[in-house]
């Protein structure tokens, strides 16, 4: 099903014909008659995107779509205009309320299927964002707000690419006094790619004036690339080109002008996308800032036992030169619970912080140290001669015995008890641990400080 779709319009014979065309589209349609129905219903329902009237008695279209994307229920369902008043100062005011995009009635069947079917793609995306991030929020993660930012992206930056100077140097000019966001200006392909690839641009304006096929090509490359996928995009079409815009849409271009385009317009039309890109990096951070939660210990930084357990069924897979060999080791500081008993909890948590510390300092870059318990740790050394695994455990060992270590006033004499297993032929990660795990318990029963090679 491509979707649900809330038609907004005073005029019922008006909400009739949207309704029949979006129907044979196979939408699904609800209606709203005025624009304070609309905003219920959107917040009731919430449609995948809303057509909204501007001339309405009571509250007009500009008002229902900033009130719409005020409301965090409601902000990211896409507002596509559907008005009378063609004038720009219409259209430019339709995008400063908010809206989406901006289309004249009577409007094309095609034009507007094309224009709903790539923000309703857009709005899936974003509700895989949102969805993802709910469930981030219910796991006790990383709480997400939105910000609904409006008006200026003065940390956004933007690629003209465009052989024609005077349009070029406008649309820069435009841009910087509307959206306040550095400009930069490529004459083509090749200038493009070298900024690119020393520039993070958020957003790319392409001119269609460009030598044969160098447009089109350049726009595909953008929604190819993973670096320039999420980036903002609009091209700008000749006045005579017919068939490049449905091409473009079609290739995911999310937005065009054609021209000789308004200044005014393309720049409110390119803070639309801005706006868009700002709130799902803002998810998509928040999410990656969850997931980086979810596998850390607070206290050391270390992950924690879950990554390890994931991680290591991964390095177990990897094949390894045959003398080389995965161990891992399992570390247990001594006497702890005497740390915590004489000097409190803080001590007890400061002697963890410093030993994740020494930990990090004594293994190679690319183990793997998580902790597991409490003051329990798990080292995983994949690719190591085995008689390194034992000079590794080893040194930690000596890393901690001396120097003793600082907790507030207190300088405290600590050691460590070290099961090392190293990996079978064809062994699970289960009875890897397992071999360690026993290793460390009889480290401790030999006195503890030890480090015990579990047997094969
Ligand atoms: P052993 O040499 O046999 O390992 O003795 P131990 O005292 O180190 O071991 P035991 O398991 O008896 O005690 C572990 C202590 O670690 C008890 C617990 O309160 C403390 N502990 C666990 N997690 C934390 C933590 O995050 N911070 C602090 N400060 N203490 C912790
Ligand atoms: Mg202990
Ligand atoms: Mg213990």
């Amino acid at each position: 099903m491509p979707g649900r779709i809330l038609v907004v319009d005073d005029i019922p014979s008006s909400r009739l014909v949207v309704r029949a065309r979006l129907s044979m589209a196979y939408y699904d349609v609800i209606e709203a008659a005025s624009g304070e129905d609309a905003l219920e219903l959107a917040r009731k329902e919430q449609p995948d995107l809303i057509l909204l009237d501007i001339m309405m008695p009571g509250m007009d279209g500009y008002e229902t779509c900033r009130q719409l994307k005020n409301d965090p229920k409601t902000a990211h369902i896409p507002v596509v205009v559907l008005s009378g008043l063609s004038s720009r100062e219409e259209r430019v005011l339709g995008f400063e309320a908010g809206a989406d995009d901006y289309l004249n009635k009577p409007f094309e069947d095609s034009a507007l299927l094309a224009r709903i079917s790539g923000l309703t793609r857009m709005k899936m995306m974003i509700d895989e964002l949102r969805l993802r991030a709910e469930t981030s929020r219910e796991l006790g993660l990383e709480p997400f707000a939105p910000a609904g930012a409006l008006g200026a992206f003065p940390d956004a930056s933007v690629l003209i690419v465009s052989s024609d100077e005077e349009f070029g140097a406008a649309a820069a000019r435009a841009l910087r006094e509307r959206i306040h966001c550095g400009v930069a200006h490529a004459r083509g392909e090749a200038e493009a790619k070298a900024l690119i690839r020393s520039n993070d641009f958020d957003a790319f304006v392409i001119g269609t004036e460009l030598s044969d096929g160098e447009p089109m090509r350049m726009a595909s490359a953008l929604r190819g690339r993973p670096d320039t996928r999420q980036a903002a995009l609009m091209m700008v079409f000749q006045a005579e080109d017919v068939a490049g815009p449905a091409l473009a849409l079609d290739m995911g271009v999310p937005d065009y002008l054609q021209g000789p385009p308004d200044l005014c317009e393309m720049a409110a039309r390119l803070r639309v996308q801005l706006r868009r890109k700002h709130y799902s990096d803002q998810l998509r951070d928040s999410l990656q800032a969850s997931v980086v939660q979810a596998v850390t210990d607070p206290l050391t930084g270390l992950y924690n036992r879950r990554y390890a357990n994931a991680h290591l069924e991964q390095m177990i897979q990897k094949p390894r030169a045959p003398q080389r060999r995965l161990a891992a080791m399992i570390l247990d500081l001594d006497r702890f619970k005497s740390v915590n008993d004489g000097h409190g909890h803080s001590a007890g948590d400061a002697v963890l912080v410093e030993f994740a510390e020494r930990l990090r300092r004594v293994v190679r870059p690319t183990d793997l140290i998580s902790r597991v318990g409490g003051e329990e740790f798990l080292v995983v050394m994949p690719d190591i001669l085995p008689e390194h695994a034992e000079t590794v455990a080893e040194r930690v060992r000596h890393s901690v015995e001396s120097p003793p270590f600082q907790a507030g006033e207190a300088t405290l004499d600590l050691t460590v008890s070290i099961g090392l297993a190293l990996m079978l032929e064809g062994e699970t990660s289960v009875s890897l641990i397992e071999r360690a795990d026993r290793a460390l318990y009889a480290s401790k029963a030999a006195g503890r400080n030890t480090v015990t090679l579990a047997a094969a």
